[in-house]
């Protein structure tokens, strides 16, 4: 038997481990159980190689939990380890990293997210065990009782001896302290490993489940089919995650049933997918998928989980996927991200970001693919990926340049346009005296009909911008798109919003207007409504009540809080009141000596019926306009 110290120059590194890292102790099983993967992975690498001859075996993991004794047993079929390198890799590097570790300490943010950089992987069982032991026999071993027993209570003090194991392999023996004692309990491993293990490529296996299953070829007496429970070995995993397939070799139904193993609880199914698979210049795979969105879509972030060769590391991706494409669900998988960093590190890793423009690259890649292949079916689904697609345009700009050929717009009659579509479509209307080409939008098709009717009955098209995004992407695309103007419908006349050289003359003079102004002032609220007369044509309302279109951006970006226009979030509205100079009512009304109160009566009624049409009539006024307007029938 050999006795030493391990080799640690700093004092005594398990008050350490224990105290800075304790925060995260599940980690531990996560650790050894990667190692076992490891082990296991090279002896079929060996295999493979020639190097290794004997038989493979079966090359699962098993982990197990002795109530009584304290112990939880973490067991592979791999290399194994030699005495000699039990002494190196246990003894030595361990803690060649574990100096690193106690030196940096105390400058990270989350000790957690070093330990395995450090090579301290293994020594995070002494977060909660008061004793380890190591039962290893190397692939390289014929004798049977010439296995190794490591052993170390917490102390810089081990043991080496020899010892008997039948098979190649590594045991990992944790006696498991009184304050861990909650990791005994079978649920709260069985957690664990689902969390962690759930698509390592070797079996993992804990324990025994029931499992109710059908019999083949009986009935029971009343002819139903027979069912009997059985009780088996119950494996963790899924060695074969469709990820780490090849996309020719998956089918839609393939990806779907993936989703809902990832997602048990999530019903709606997502609407595509991308599979990734790149080894140059780093390795990545994975599956991303697209879900429908609801309105709420914060609460649907971190859903895409991260995993280092199966092993599963975190679901909060942030600084590795780009920021529009947090909403998306699903997996990544990199050996490349160095995972055992802290947050701030990662955002400015070159590899990381070059990782995070791939899959920006692949995004787009796909949407274009499917835009290009089938329109009708990306028509479909844009209403649900829209907000992507705009999230990521606003964000990213070579996303933007990209989106460009596949952002769509759509109108208020349900149709579809790209950029370049649209323009063509609305050219020769919509083009104004400066050469703009005009796109009037609406944000609500029902509160806005009145103003949609006209300007279609006009031969104007209308876009629908009801998405919360879409109040920062009109001033985007306006910075962006050469010669175009946005302006909500009811952002003043339709001959204003379009201004043409032409224009209709006015059939009232100055000092009929002013006639007029005072008369409206007194029922229409001059801090609110700014009484403006227009020359439009005779079959147009006599009145009507707009709002600029600035006026309206500016309330808009406030209350989405774009920081410089907070201040508008305090500014009373207000609005033009368009009075209509052609219209034949006012016509008249203008005509006479003086404005009688019959004439201010038909006035309000106008003014009223212009709010009507804005849904800006309610409580008291409503009831007055309704009492007026029977008054006026009954006339
Ligand atoms: P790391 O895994 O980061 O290298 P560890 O402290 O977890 O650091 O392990 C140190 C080394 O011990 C490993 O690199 C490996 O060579 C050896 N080792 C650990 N566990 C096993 C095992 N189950 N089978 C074979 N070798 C192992």
């Amino acid at each position: 038997m050999q006795k030493g110290n391990i080799n640690v120059q700093a004092e005594n590194i398990f008050p350490i481990i224990k105290k800075f890292l304790y925060s995260d102790q599940e980690i531990f099983l996560r650790e050894l159980i990667s190692n076992a993967v490891d082990a296991t992975q090279k002896i079929k690498v060996l295999a493979s190689l020639g190097e290794f001859k004997g038989e493979l075996g079966e090359l699962k993991i098993e982990v197990s939990i002795d109530k009584k004794k304290k112990k939880i047993t973490v067991s592979d079929h791999g290399i194994g380890m030699t005495a000699e390198e039990v002494d190196k890799y246990i003894n030595q590097i361990a803690f060649s990293g574990a100096e690193e570790f106690i030196k940096k300490f105390d400058k990270v943010e989350d000790a957690s997210q070093i330990i395995g950089h450090f090579g301290l992987g293994f020594y995070s069982s002494f977060m909660v065990a008061n004793k380890v032991e190591i039962i290893t026999r190397s692939y390289t071993q014929d004798d049977e009782n010439k296995a190794v027993l490591w052993s170390c209570d917490g102390t810089p003090e081990y043991t080496i001896k020899d010892t008997k194991r039948k098979e190649r392999g590594t045991d990992v023996v944790l006696h498991i302290s009184k304050d861990a004692e909650a990791f005994l309990e079978e649920d709260k491993i069985l957690g664990l490993l689902k969390k962690y293990c759930k698509f390592l490529p070797f079996e993992i296996v804990f324990g025994t489940e029931k499992i109710t299953q059908k019999v083949e070829g009986e009935k029971d007496k009343d002819g139903h089919d027979k069912y009997e429970t059985i009780e088996k070995i119950r494996v963790i995993n899924n060695t074969k995650p469709a990820w780490k397939q090849k996309p020719l070799d998956l089918k839609q139904e393939d990806y779907l049933a993936f989703y809902r193993e990832l997602y048990p609880y999530t019903f709606e199914e997502p609407l595509f997918q991308i599979h990734l698979n790149v080894d140059y210049p780093f390795n990545l795979t994975g599956i991303l998928y697209f879900p429908k969105i609801k309105n709420n879509f914060e609460v649907q972030k971190n859903k895409i989980q991260l995993y280092c060769n199966q092993v599963y590391v975190t679901d909060s991706v942030e600084g590795i996927v780009p920021d529009f494409l947090m909403l998306l669900h699903g997996v990544l998988d990199s050996p490349d991200i160095p995972l055992n960093v802290s947050r701030s590190y990662l955002q400015n890793d070159a590899q990381v970001k070059k990782i995070s423009a791939h899959i920006t690259k692949k995004v787009s890649d796909k949407l274009e693919e499917i835009f290009k292949d089938n329109r009708e079916d990306f028509e479909k689904k844009w209403d649900d990926i829209k907000i992507f697609i705009q999230y990521g345009m606003l964000s990213d700009e070579k996303f933007y340049e990209k989106a460009e050929k596949f952002c769509l717009f759509k109108n208020t009659e349900g149709k579809y346009f790209t950029f370049e579509e649209y323009k063509t479509h609305i050219e020769k209307t919509q083009t104004d005296k400066n050469k703009k080409v005009v796109h009037l939008y609406a944000s609500n098709a029902t509160d806005q009909h009145t103003f949609i009717a006209a300007a279609r009955e006009r031969g104007y098209d209308v876009l629908l911008f009801d998405g919360v995004l879409d109040a920062h992407f009109i001033n985007n695309l306006e910075m962006k798109l050469k010669d175009v103007r946005f302006v909500r419908v009811d952002a003043d006349i339709l001959d204003k919003l379009i201004e043409k050289e032409e224009n209709l003359p006015s059939k009232l003079d100055d000092a009929q207007k002013e006639k007029i102004r005072p008369a409206i002032e007194k029922f229409a609220d001059k801090e609110k409504y700014h009484v403006v007369f227009e020359n439009m044509s005779e079959t147009e309302h006599p009145m009507l009540i707009v709002q600029p279109e600035f006026m309206r951006r500016m309330k808009d970006m406030s209350a989405i809080g774009g920081g410089a226009y907070s201040f508008m979030g305090n500014m009373p509205e207000s609005f033009n009141l368009v009075v209509n100079a052609n219209h034949p009512l006012i016509y008249d009304i203008a005509q006479k000596e003086s404005i009688s109160e019959e004439n201010e009566k038909l006035l309000e009624q106008m003014f009223d019926l212009a709010l009507l049409s804005q849904n800006m009539l309610k409580g008291e006024k409503l009831a007055s306009f309704i009492k007026r307007s029977i008054d006026i029938i009954g006339k």
